[in-house]
């Protein structure tokens, strides 16, 4: 690019663009193009500017011919993006002593020194580098004030304070340039997402005053609320001002609107104000975004400074998006391609008020976002019983169970000292839309005396409000202010245009009715997983669950099965109401047994007096149950082959309740999924089984009962055996969080312990937990979609596990042409955003 010039006149031909002189330069250009009054400014590329900070000057002569005889200067900094921030702006370069008499004669004594007075300031800390604590400003604006100042100045450098504009530019480009590549800075915009290698462009204009006679200040004004997004006008205006005071104090500024501190812009100025309007329509429409603008009146003349995007809250980014694409400014493509997803989560969820100041206790890991606070509960009976207080509660445990299920839903939010993103706490509390910590491992727990100790050795006891952070996963003391959800017709209204760009399917994994109903409020396609497991932790099922596990053999299981089946139908008939028109993967039974048992003195007593049983024999079955390794022990299909009667009652419940609601003429599409299979024969035993039992209730119900039955790939070698087992199942959705622990012989429960040592050391780039891990698991769930596809053309293939959410799996997915992925119900409209935003971009590339 050797036609790229080290200085540009900005004009409205001139060459120039975001990646060679910076957003703020050719932001500037576009201001120009659209006739408004912009000073005349210069703009120096990336490349000028580099040379600079290494030792060579530009052509000074050059860069201020067009400003006249006696330059008076502003230099900004102009980097591709404005959130990469900079070195601060320098106002009033030129000023010296001659100016200052000419100045005084026009503004007044008081006027021109004050202004001499910041310059000498801002040069001697930004530019000269000296002691800011020399440098203040002094109460008064008055020769003493300003001798004192230029002396100081003479005396830390050894030279009298330039007078010469072209030194002082030259002066302020070169720190302003080094500034840019010092350390901090660097580190800095490199959080923000910047490249190793941005560049700095600076724009050097003619100074707007906004000091003088007749009407003179400075303010910017917005036409939309940063905060709803709706249309507003909101700004401020100082008169007699340059624009850093407006900012830095308040106090006398001149309001856009009226208020009690005096007459409006809009009274003082209507003209200007109304050329403002303008403006600001035509920033809208051709700079297709909402601008601010910062502006400058000068003896009632308005000249535009500058104009940045609207910094703006997730809210308002989206409603925006939307506003511009309906008037016809941008097309619905880009308003779906400009909302991150990320910022959709934050607005399904209430959230800590982002200004609020933060009492930290504790930071774990993020496991399910949103924030609430409560006060400490350590059991799930006592969340239970403060819900029907009506007291809001977070549970704290060390890990919750399955037998915490009802306590989690009593609480407002739950925070453990163990786990992962993929432990039970985490999948339960992003399931119910729950904020919830998980792996606070700084914190210590003491159950008997009910306190709970932070690591710098605060104390809480049971009672104490706490808030938990399940976006950053911050755990503060008390009750942080809060932002409520806002799911408003600008979300709806994105979301379905995201649907019209997509071409992967998302459905939500739901449990319970109360999950399908957030997954269809949503928009799921259909639920991808339900964990049936979790209904017998619901109401009085717990009880009889555990009589099952009991029952001496199979007749004893299977009457007491048949007690369990009508509430099974119950759930079933729920969900497949909620869902009708839809598709519904129904998993059957996959955690181990004694998942159902206390793990405690007291519940196993508990359990003695229900079973009518003395406690040694309750004891001893528990004890027998246990298992050194329960996850890769009797769960999930080996338990549907050791014990089938709880299959064969999952299977009955799911066809009459399928046969009940056709009758209501609800239209369903059911799949049963067969967990954690290894083996081609455990399917088709499990599949002759349900088979039998459809075959059965068609012939008494004299039905037809459509279903279609498949596996769920979690273990590597159903991965490798994929082939054999699509033989049998019609589809396979990969389980990537056992696929994943599995995988790496990692335990999804502990790994929370040494993650972060691992991340941060670079063994793993991230938690292969939380990002599929693409080169590893994800080859092996590649090469199980095409040994499925091999065994079965048109086998269906999705993915359900926790990571089916995020960028990075469904882009995997869409690579590999799956039909579906399944997640959370609340991480669905982020994923169905993600997925419109991926074929956009994938189209925009062929
Ligand atoms: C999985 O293993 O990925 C899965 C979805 O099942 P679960 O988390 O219930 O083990
Ligand atoms: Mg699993």
């Amino acid at each position: 690019m050797t036609d790229i010039q080290p200085l540009t006149l900005i004009t409205p031909t001139a060459a120039m663009s975001a990646g060679v002189h910076g957003g703020r330069a050719k932001c500037l250009q576009r201001l120009v193009r659209l006739d408004m009054p912009v000073p005349m400014t210069v703009a120096l590329s990336f490349d000028t500017v580099r040379s600079i900070a290494q030792g060579h000057m530009p052509d000074m002569n050059a860069l201020l011919a067009p400003f006249g005889e006696q330059p008076f200067l502003s230099v900004r900094p102009s980097s591709l993006d404005p959130d990469w921030g900079g070195p601060s702006a320098v106002l009033n370069v030129g000023m010296n002593d001659a100016r200052h008499a000419r100045l005084s004669a026009d503004i007044g004594v008081e006027a021109a020194t004050a202004i001499y007075l910041r310059f000498v300031q801002s040069y001697a800390v930004h530019v000269a580098r000296l002691d800011p604590d020399e440098f203040f400003l002094p109460d008064v604006a008055d020769a003493d004030s300003l001798k004192a100042m230029l002396d100081t100045y003479e005396f830390e450098t050894d030279e009298p304070f330039p007078q010469d504009a072209s030194v002082q530019l030259a002066e302020v480009l070169r720190s302003m340039a080094r500034a840019w590549d010092g350390t901090t800075a660097r580190l800095l915009r490199q959080a923000k997402g910047a490249p190793i290698d941005a560049g700095l462009g600076l724009v050097v204009q003619a100074m707007a005053m906004g000091v003088g006679q007749g009407e003179c200040g400075s303010g910017v004004i917005e036409f939309v609320d940063a905060t709803s997004g709706l249309p507003k006008i909101v700004g401020r205006y100082l008169s007699q001002s340059q624009g850093r005071e407006t900012i830095r104090d308040a106090e006398g500024a001149m309001y856009l609107n009226r208020d009690d501190r005096g007459p409006s812009l809009e009274e003082r100025c209507p003209d200007v104000f109304a050329q403002l309007l303008v403006f600001g329509d035509l920033a809208r429409k051709k700079l297709r975004e909402e601008m601010q603008i910062k502006f400058t009146i000068e003896h009632g003349v308005l000249r535009i400074l500058d104009a940045i995007r609207v910094q703006r809250s997730s809210r308002a980014t989206v409603r925006i998006a939307v506003a511009l694409a309906n008037d016809g400014i941008i097309p619905r493509e880009e308003a779906v391609m400009r909302v991150e997803p990320a910022a959709l989560s934050e607005l399904l969820h209430r959230q800590v008020d982002p200004r609020a100041k933060r009492d930290l206790i504790v930071r774990g890991i993020a496991a399910s976002p949103g924030a609430s606070a409560g006060r400490i509960v350590l059991t799930a009976a006592e969340a239970q019983a403060s819900a029907a207080r009506g007291e809001p509660c977070v549970l704290v445990r060390r890990e919750t169970t399955p037998e915490d299920i009802r306590g989690m839903h009593a609480a407002q939010a739950v925070l453990t000292m163990r786990g992962g993103v993929t432990s039970h706490a985490a999948v339960i509390g992003r399931g119910l839309g729950l904020p919830c910590v998980v792996g606070a491992s700084d914190l210590s727990i003491d159950r008997k005396k009910g306190v709970i100790s932070g690591p710098d050795g605060r104390k809480f006891t049971a009672g104490d409000l706490i808030t938990v952070d399940g976006t950053t996963g911050q755990i503060l003391a008390g009750e942080a202010p809060m932002h409520e959800a806002a799911l408003d017709g600008a979300f709806q209204t994105l979301l379905e245009w995201a649907d019209d760009y997509r071409d992967i399917g998302v459905r939500a994994n739901a449990d319970t009715p109360a999950d399908a109903q957030a997954a269809r409020n949503f928009a799921a396609e259909g639920i991808g997983l339900c964990r049936t497991e979790h209904m017998f932790f619901e109401g009085d099922r717990l009880g009889v669950m555990r009589e099952m596990i009991f029952a001496e053999g199979s007749d004893d299981r299977r009457a007491v099965l048949d007690r369990l089946l009508p509430m099974q139908r119950d759930d079933f008939e729920a969900l497949f109401t909620i869902m009708a028109g839809k598709n519904v993967c129904v998993r059957l039974f996959d955690p181990p047994l004694h998942e159902f048992l206390p793990s405690d003195k007291a519940g196993m007593r508990d359990l003695a007096e229900q079973l009518a049983l003395p406690m040694p024999e309750v004891t001893e079955r528990v004890n027998a149950l246990t298992e050194y390794n329960p996850m890769l022990g009797m769960r999930g299909v080996r338990l549907g082959i050791a014990i089938p009667e709880i299959y064969d009652m999952q299977a009955r419940a799911i066809f009459d309740a399928m046969v009940a609601v056709g009758k209501a003429g609800v239209d369903i599409s059911v799949e049963i999924m067969i967990p954690l299979v290894s083996a081609m024969r455990e399917v088709e035993l499990v599949k002759t089984r349900v088979d039998g039992v459809a075959n059965a209730v068609r012939a008494k119900s004299k039905t037809a009962l459509n279903y279609r039955l498949g596996v769920m790939v979690e273990t590597p070698r159903a991965a490798l055996r994929a082939q054999d087992i699509a033989g049998h199942a019609e589809f396979l959705s990969f389980g990537t969080n056992d696929l994943t622990q599995m995988t790496y012989g990692l335990s999804r429960d502990d790994a929370g312990r040494f993650m972060s040592a691992y991340v941060q050391q670079g063994v793993y780039a991230e938690d292969p937990f939380h990002t599929l891990d693409v080169e590893g698991v994800g080859e092996l769930v590649a090469l199980g979609a095409e040994r499925g596809r091999m065994g079965r053309k048109d086998v269906i293939l999705s993915i359900c596990g926790e990571h089916a959410g995020s960028r990075t799996a469904i882009a995997f997915c869409r690579e590999h042409k799956f039909d579906y992925v399944s997640c959370s119900p609340f991480r669905v409209p982020v994923a169905r955003l993600t997925a419109a935003q991926l074929a956009i971009a994938s189209k925009v590339k062929s």
